[in-house]
């Protein structure tokens, strides 16, 4: 079998399918497994170019454990106190202690009576991780009806889930930065709170109640741990080859064409992005989706990074901080409604070399800045620079001290990067938005309905974008692809 993509999904489901007893050959474009998730290096700096965030570790332990593995015993975890520091308006910052109490003691401080409406808050979270947990998150969505089931549409009534998560949140808390810290998260999965359901609250739960974690070494360590255990299950790597062309031969898909010659294969899974997948390396005869309906699919947003080595140490900054410390609806506005390069845009910094001396040289600093912009938006190095200067100001008079003097490795990556490193629709960065109309059996299929073998996993399908999700989605096709052949 063949599996395009060594992301987080094509590496789940090649174990997997390794595990179930097929022999995979997994290609990827890049010359380094991850996807998204790999790692760049320059002058003694290691940067981990996408996710910086761990959360859920209990979908981490799940995909180990299916392979006999314990993750204490593949890379060494810590989760992180405080989990994060946000930046208010006005230079006003909040440091997010982990765990339950201490954060309950922070909302009962910030405002009397908070504290129970947080307990209120974590108890109906609880309950919708659970449930998402032990089961909806695990299906395949083949068809709307094996998702939408009697229990889940009563609880979404009961629960109120129809609603946003704004306004769900701001049901418990009147005070705004209260309300604004907990529907945060659900940033991660590409839309704005005013447009996700209330349901994805879980995400909540998961920074609340889970944790924020680090993998010592960096997000780039799980990635190695799966490819040990991909290689001992025998799956063959075959990287930095480009997949040209799914071949497909009386409706089966019999191999891919790269330039390196033909691969043939009884079954094909799919990891790259999916619009990729579907619009460049299948005759239009066979593609389940038109050109119409990407246009028409509400992306999640693009980002720019800056991935920066700096001399000396960046003063009181914690591992992740969050500046929401501009006008929260104005940049909303640029990414989800009116796109435009913002002004003064929110944005997030990322210092593992705080927490982990190895991801840079001695005496030496690793920062990752990440600026959520608009899918589709003209990339301009212009406008790169005009953003990385507001940004990098207002880091300095946070930090108090000068920066950009000390900025010895820098290197941006944005829209037009997110196209031709990883064909990626419009320059997304985390694949399409999960607005109601974008969930569930309303995503992108994981089994295509137009060519036999041919399987698909990743962000872009069920159940959605992030590291725990791909994870979920490569084996939930893996498995739908060797019960079929079974
Ligand atoms: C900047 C950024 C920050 C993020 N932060 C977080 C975070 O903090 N926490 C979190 O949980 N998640 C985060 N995410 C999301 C997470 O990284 C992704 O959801 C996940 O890595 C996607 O995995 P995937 O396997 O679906 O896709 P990918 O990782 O994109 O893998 C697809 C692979 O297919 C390859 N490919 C494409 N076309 C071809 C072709 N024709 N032939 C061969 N190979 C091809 C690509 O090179 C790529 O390696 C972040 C993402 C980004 C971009």
């Amino acid at each position: 079998m063949i599996v395009i993509g060594a992301g987080f999904a094509g590496l789940s489901a090649a174990c997997h399918l390794a595990a179930g007893g097929a022999r995979v050959r997994v290609l990827d474009r890049h010359n380094q497994a991850g996807g998204r998730a790999r790692t760049w290096s320059q002058d003694g700096f290691r940067f981990d170019m996408g996710p910086s965030w761990y959360w859920m570790p209990d979908v981490f332990e799940r995909f180990f454990r299916s392979f006999g593995r314990e993750v204490t015993n593949l890379y060494s975890l810590q989760r992180l106190d405080p989990s994060y520091r946000v930046v208010w308006p006005g230079g006003d910052n909040w440091d997010i202690p982990a765990g339950i109490e201490p954060l309950r003691a922070m909302f009962e401080t910030r405002r009397a009576g908070a504290g129970l409406a947080f307990d209120e808050f974590i108890a109906q979270t609880r309950y919708i991780y659970e449930s998402a947990y032990a089961d909806y998150l695990f299906r395949p969505c083949l068809s709307f009806f094996e998702f939408v089931d009697v229990r889940l549409v009563r609880e979404m009534f009961r629960l109120k889930m129809l609603r946003s998560m704004h306004s769900y949140a701001r049901s418990f808390f009147a005070d705004e930065r209260l309300a604004r810290l907990v529907e945060w998260p659900v940033l991660f999965l590409g839309a704005s709170a005013r447009e996700t359901s209330a349901m994805y609250s879980l995400m909540s739960y998961a920074d609340m109640a889970l944790g924020t974690w680090y993998p010592a070494g960096g997000m780039h360590r799980i990635i190695e741990a799966i490819v040990s255990i991909a290689k001992e299950l025998g799956v063959i790597f075959q990287l930095g080859e480009r997949v040209n062309r799914i071949n497909v031969e009386q409706g089966r898909a019999v191999g891919v064409s790269t330039p390196g010659g033909t691969l043939a294969a009884d079954a094909v899974l799919a990891s790259a992005d999916y619009h990729h997948v579907e619009q460049r390396l299948l005759g239009p005869e066979h593609r389940q989706y038109s050109e119409r309906y990407w246009q028409s699919r509400a992306m999640s947003p693009s980002s720019l990074l800056y991935y920066l080595g700096i001399d000396g140490d960046v003063g009181d900054l914690p591992h992740h901080t969050l500046f929401f410390d501009e006008n929260f609806d104005a940049h909303m506005n640029a990414v989800y409604g009116q796109p435009a390069w913002p002004e003064a845009p929110l944005f997030y910094v990322c210092a593992p070399s705080v927490t982990d001396p190895s991801v840079a040289p001695e005496g030496c600093s690793n920062l990752f800045l990440l600026i959520p912009l608009a899918p589709g938006l003209a990339d301009d190095d212009q406008a790169r620079e005009r953003v990385y200067h507001n940004v990098m100001t207002r880091l300095e008079a946070h930090v108090g001290r000068p920066l950009r003097s000390n900025v010895r490795v820098k290197r941006s990556f944005a829209m037009r990067d997110f196209e031709t490193e990883y064909h990626a629709l419009r320059g997304n960065a985390y694949g399409m938005a999960n607005t109601l109309r974008q969930t569930g059996p309303l995503k992108p299929r994981l089994r295509s309905t137009k060519v036999g073998g041919l399987y698909f996993a990743g962000q872009l399908t069920v159940p959605g974008p992030g590291m725990p999700p791909s994870l979920i989605s490569g084996e939930l096709s893996a498995k739908v692809l060797l019960r079929d052949l079974a």
